[in-house]
């Protein structure tokens, strides 16, 4: 008989029907009820098994054990349930030693813990809930931006550009490492290597991505992102994903509207289709910030937050304004700030997190940055002093989103990459889009791992992704 998925039983709460299920043991209790779970949802399906069982299947029901199970959904006799099923045919499919079980040794096994087994710990609650809601957000991505007509566009992985980020790319070679071919300066050889230049992992598609706005009007990125900065924290990977849109005759103000109503239908549907891990997830928040001081706790519920970013516009503020909160704040005052707070600073995250958590309590999108401390390409605004960037800032997490109204003036464009030291030659084929028919265009950049980080609740971003890469850390 076909496998029928435990969550359609669970839904249906139809009874008297025969199934076969299949999945893996969560618990076994009184040598006759198995909670069952195949990972279609968070809850497990109750198996009543005969209490004539042999006892070597018996002895070998234990938790990580898979099963082939035959039987009739029935009601539930007991609490938790409504429906049940009643086996007739158990088949031990793996067994799963008991003394040898990682997940089984520990009693509640830490997000650290689950770290270091994370080939396991997609078989827990927690992880099972969070890569759910993780699928469901990329698949509503997806479906934005396809039922708003744009391209998904794929971006290169391995590039030659390094226009963006140099110094925290991570270098792709063939070339052999105890004996590069040198130039007569001493210097290695890149015409040598496997593409005839030098050549790195992608630290974004926005480059690429803006090609192909000019000529389908709106496109979308959605792909693995590269950095190699040194950066230990809990919002920080070597390898995450990124969504860039790019869109043609936008500007700064079409560009925050889009990147609003993007960010608020994501997690509407998620909201909508995972309720279960939602408020499993709200649960284990609430349990975690008991062990916090009263002061740190958050004042809503993770279910009421999504709620509140759902049912409120974004703050939107100048830099110019975000500093002068800043400064004339109590915590700026008290010297409560550990980095200095003045005009032509980038904001760090301390600040952003007291304009978003503190001062609006509500996301907020930062405008208008000092133009030394922003990429090339944004668009410069008449005071010559900034430039059409926004920043996208969220309660407890701090930037999530990145993007600009783009330089589309030719001459403008290259007086600024003249004065960053950004070589012409090398991005001709990114200026001819200025040469051939420009138009205005605005983009972004939504780091995937930081949204699942604020749907979830969970507060360090290794938690949201399957295999975190970081700094001495590439296992599995
Ligand atoms: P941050 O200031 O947080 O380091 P950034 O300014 O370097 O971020 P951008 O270059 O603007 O980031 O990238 C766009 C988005 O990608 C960011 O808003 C963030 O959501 C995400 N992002 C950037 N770096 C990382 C990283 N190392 N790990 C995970 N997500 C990242
Ligand atoms: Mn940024």
């Amino acid at each position: 008989m076909a496998r029928t998925k435990i969550k359609d039983i669970l839904q249906q709460e139809a009874t008297d029907y025969k199934v076969t299920v299949k999945g893996w043991v969560r618990s076994f209790r009184n040598n006759q009820f198995i909670a069952l779970n195949d990972g279609s949802c968070m809850n497990n399906l109750q198996v009543v098994i005969d209490l004539n069982t042999n006892e070597e299947l018996l002895r070998a029901i234990t938790p990580g054990a898979s099963l082939s199970v035959e039987g009739t959904v029935v009601a539930s006799q007991g609490k938790g349930q409504k429906v049940e099923v009643k086996a007739e045919k158990v088949e031990l499919l793996g067994a799963c030693d008991p003394e040898k079980y990682p997940l089984q040794l520990k009693n509640k096994p830490s997000l650290e813990y689950l770290r270091e087994i994370a080939h396991l710990r997609f078989r827990t609650n927690t992880f099972g809930a969070v890569f759910r809601v993780r699928h469901t957000l990329a698949y509503a991505i997806h479906k934005f931006y396809n039922d708003n007509g744009f391209v998904y566009l794929h971006t290169p992985i391995v590039t030659a550009s390094d226009a963006e980020g140099a110094g925290e790319m991570f270098r792709v070679t063939t070339l052999p490492f105890d004996n590069p071919p040198r130039m007569e300066d001493g210097k290695i050889d890149f015409k040598e290597d496997f593409f005839g230049k030098a050549t790195n992992l992608t630290v974004s598609g926005q480059l690429e991505a803006e090609l192909g706005a000019m000529a389908f009007g709106e496109v979308y990125t959605f792909g693995p992102t590269f950095r190699a900065e040194n950066s230990n924290t809990t919002r920080h990977l070597a390898e995450f994903w990124m969504i860039e849109p790019e869109v043609a005759f936008n500007d700064l103000t079409d560009n925050m509207d889009l990147a609003e109503r993007f960010i608020q239908y994501i997690i509407r549907y998620a909201l909508e289709h995972n309720r279960e891990d939602l408020e499993f997830l709200a649960q284990r928040l609430v349990d975690e910030e008991k062990q916090k001081p009263q002061q740190e706790r958050s004042e809503m519920g993770l279910i009421e937050k999504l709620q509140f970013v759902l049912d409120n516009k974004f703050e939107r503020i100048t830099y110019t304004e975000g500093v002068e909160i800043l400064i004339n704040s109590p915590a700026y005052k008290k010297k409560k700030f550990q980095y200095e707070v003045k005009w032509g600073i980038d904001l760090q995250s301390e600040h952003e997190r007291y304009l978003v958590e503190k001062h609006f309590k509500k996301p907020v999108i930062v405008t208008d940055y000092p133009k030394d401390i922003k990429a090339f390409y944004m668009r410069q605004n008449e005071d010559g002093k900034t430039v059409a960037a926004m920043d996208i800032l969220a309660p407890g997490i701090g930037e999530i989103v990145g993007g600009s109204q783009r330089e589309e003036r030719l001459d403008k464009l290259m007086q600024r990459m003249e004065e960053m030291h950004i070589p012409a030659e090398e991005m001709e084929w990114y200026l001819d889009t200025r040469r051939f028919g420009t138009v205005p265009h605005a983009g972004f950049g939504l780091g995937f791992e930081r949204i699942v980080q604020f749907v979830t609740g969970m507060g360090n971003i290794r938690d949201v992704i399957p295999f975190p890469r970081t700094p001495k850390n590439a296992e599995f």
